[in-house]
């Protein structure tokens, strides 16, 4: 703008065509300063968790390319969250391939920036392992809830003896550290054959609400929405969207994906069934493009991701006393 003010809106593709520029998440400016962004999306290019097939380290990359296809208004709720938000890109994390201690600690740090600046933040992965030290940043002063999809709870203790850091135990270390209410967290669309048949034991046990997609396809769309709210409650929630809750004949690139899972559909109303909820951001994970080179996986990852963002923006605009209605 000219008085050197931040505009905080995406760059049209009536005035820019989507495939030129560079691609920043949807068409947002890059800003480096969280000050006055209501809601920044970040990219945590790291999956230093990864247990089996590497690669979504490249996922933020390749989210933001395909995230170009976005537009300003929500087809079927009207939202438009750039009207109601500040929102910018907030750029990636600066993560260490060689060290996931390092990295925890980085991503950390950034997010406590992000946080400091009042700002929610809504996250491109990386693996799942990324979410416990963006929970260490924003959950620290009270624990959360969380409505999670996901093929796989990602509560279990241990990998390969004692490694208690991978993108298979997030949930459970976040538990533990005391940053997420299991009382209000609800697991959507999990499935896939267990290591032991007592692995979601814990996670019950802490009073997870596990949705499996048995269930899901038992109780309806409509139904999983209302358990989900009931779950969640009024309380400060996080959403975490690992795109393997999805089948893979959707989301095909991925680290681990399981047939039997929700359509990109599903995943959609599921999403926009959250409206209302007191949401303080979100990630979307495991988006792996080596797996899926038509790029459909990260399409799939930038759309939940704008679904997310209808939802955040929302909120944030009812908080403050002028949402969309
Ligand atoms: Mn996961
Ligand atoms: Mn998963």
């Amino acid at each position: 703008m000219e008085d050197g003010s931040i505009s905080f809106k995406p760059v049209s593709g009536n005035v820019m065509p989507r495939f030129s520029g560079i691609p920043t998440f949807m068409r947002l400016p890059h800003v480096g300063d969280p000050a006055g962004v209501d809601i920044g999306l970040i990219g945590v290019p790291w999956d230093g968790g990864t247990t089996n097939r590497a690669g979504a380290r490249h996922g933020p990359r390749q989210i933001r390319d395909l995230s170009t296809l976005m537009r300003n208004v929500h087809h079927e709720s009207r939202i438009k969250p750039f009207e109601l938000c500040n929102c910018a890109d907030l750029g990636d994390v600066p993560v260490n391939p060689i060290d996931l201690h390092d990295t925890l600690e980085r991503i950390e740090t950034f997010f406590r920036r992000v946080h400091d600046a009042g700002t929610l933040p809504l996250s491109a992965g990386g693996d799942h392992l990324i979410s416990l030290p963006i929970m260490r940043a924003i959950a620290k002063d009270r624990p959360v809830g969380m409505v999670h999809f996901d093929a796989h709870t990602d509560t279990w203790d241990r990998y390969f003896g004692d490694s208690k850091y991978t993108h298979g135990t997030p949930f459970r270390r976040a538990i533990e550290e005391d940053l997420l209410d299991p009382k209000r967290t609800v697991q959507i669309g999990i499935r896939g054959a267990l290591y032991n048949e007592r692995d979601h034991e814990w996670g019950e046990q802490q009073g997870i609400r596990v949705i499996t997609i048995d269930e899901f396809y038992r109780m309806g769309v409509e139904a999983v929405i209302a358990e989900a709210r009931r779950v969640a409650g009024d309380g400060p929630t996080y959403i975490s969207f690992d795109v393997d809750g999805l089948d893979p004949v959707y989301a095909p690139g991925t680290g681990t994906p399981e047939i039997g899972g929700f359509t990109t559909f599903e995943a959609q109303a599921m999403l926009r069934g959250l409206r209302g909820l007191n949401l303080i951001g979100g990630d979307v994970v495991e988006v792996a493009p080596p797996f899926d080179p038509s790029g459909n996986t990260a399409l799939v990852g930038a759309t939940m991701m704008f679904e997310i963002l209808c939802i955040l923006s929302d909120g944030l605009a009812t908080r403050r006393g002028h949402g969309a209605g």
